[in-house]
């Protein structure tokens, strides 16, 4: 006789919680998940890009033969089941100002594990840009984090298994979901909100503002469709119409420690200037918006279980790189909550638990 599937509730549906809400339904588990209606959660914000380069040292990112041999199928796979495209794959180029910013990507891009990754491109640099040279970055691309998390919502909603609504379980286990429903695990995929929450707030996070601009690019630029990378980005977003003048997202920077969602127009400007000052044209402002990623100092995520409260999880803390780290960690939390399998220690958060207090 088949046991029964477990009832789970996944508290929060940014990038994290559709991503573990997904695998958990592919592992047999019946799924609630709860989404509370934000709008300036790092995941209604995020650009997505997913880059193997961590650009200081030119080194690879860590864990990456973990994830960019696989990030490509596995959101494919979700394209699939949820009938809904959200990946692009444009060519990432690196833009070189200086000669010994190229000479550096060169030696690199001979080296081991760096030159399965960085090549030359045949795309020809803007015309207005002030690079000298250029590099192309392989299995780069981007996640359409807001496509992805709607159609992710839209497929529980269809079943009867979305809340549109913040739940905060006061009680122990077995869990009652505001329509009476039983549950035996909570998961909470909350993002920067943890902050507030006395179950899990003694992990130590570090959150990271972060801006990012839709423009549009006078037509004299005509940047080819990639994704352009200076010390800022560009991704290209799809036209709205034939004749409409293409659209890019432009970002991004970091706050330190700084939590606020409101927009300044220093900052915008900021972006604006310095993107001129390598791309030759002054991209044409349309939307500002900024959120808080939820990082962690070490970055390495949050994962497993409470201290004390056996049926209350965690998948937290995917930071500036969560698009690429969900591909990876939503399958292995998955398995461990369902199947006890272990997780990596460097993100099990049994490695904080005697901090708490
Ligand atoms: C400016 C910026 C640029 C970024 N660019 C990139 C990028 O290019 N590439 C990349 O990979 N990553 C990028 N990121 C990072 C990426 O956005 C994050 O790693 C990821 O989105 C985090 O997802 P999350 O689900 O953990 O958190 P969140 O997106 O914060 O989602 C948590 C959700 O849970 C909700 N919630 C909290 N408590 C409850 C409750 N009790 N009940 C119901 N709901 C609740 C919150 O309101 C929120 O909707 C960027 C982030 C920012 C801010």
């Amino acid at each position: 006789m088949r046991a029964t599937p477990p009832n789970i509730a996944v508290l929060g549906a940014g990038l994290a919680g559709c991503t573990l809400a997904l695998e958990l339904e592919k592992a047999g588990a019946h799924v609630y998940l709860f989404h509370d209606g934000s709008t300036t959660s790092s995941s209604d914000v995020a650009a997505g890009l997913i880059n193997p380069i961590v650009p200081k040292g030119v080194r690879m990112t860590w864990q990456w033969e973990r994830m960019f041999p696989n990030w490509l199928r596995y959101y494919r796979e979700w394209e699939l089941v949820l009938q809904t495209p959200f990946i692009d794959s444009h060519e990432l180029i690196q833009l070189h100002l200086h000669p010994d910013h190229y000479q550096e990507w060169e030696t690199k891009s001979q080296e081991q594990p760096q030159s399965q990754f960085i090549g030359h491109t045949q795309q020809e640099i803007p015309a207005h840009s002030r690079a000298l040279y250029s590099h192309a970055v392989g299995l780069s691309g981007r996640l359409d984090v807001q496509a992805f998390c709607h159609a992710t919502r839209s497929h529980f909603a269809k079943k009867g298994q979305l809340h549109d609504q913040r739940w905060e379980p006061q009680t122990g286990p077995p869990f009652t979901l505001p329509l009476g429903q039983p549950v035996s695990h909570v998961v909470y995929c909350q993002g920067i909100q943890l902050l507030q929450n006395p179950l899990w707030n003694w992990l130590p996070m570090h959150p990271t503002g972060g801006d990012i601009l839709t423009v549009s690019i006078p037509s004299a630029a005509l940047l080819p469709m990639a994704i352009w990378k200076s010390k800022q980005w560009l991704v290209p977003l799809k036209r709205l119409a034939n004749n409409s003048e293409p659209m890019w997202l432009l970002g991004s920077n970091f706050h330190k420690g700084d939590l606020s969602t409101e927009t300044r127009i220093e900052d915008a400007e900021s972006l604006l200037d310095e993107t001129e000052a390598w791309l030759g044209v002054r991209p044409h402002l349309l939307e500002h918006r900024r959120a808080v990623r939820p990082t962690v100092g070490s970055r390495r995520p949050y994962l497993g279980q409470h201290p004390q409260l056996a049926n209350r999880w965690i998948f937290n803390g995917l930071g500036s790189k969560g698009s690429a780290l969900a591909s990876w960690l939503a399958p292995l939390m998955a398995q461990h909550l369902i199947e006890g399998c272990e997780l990596p220690k460097e993100v099990n958060i049994e490695r904080h638990w005697q901090e708490q207090p």
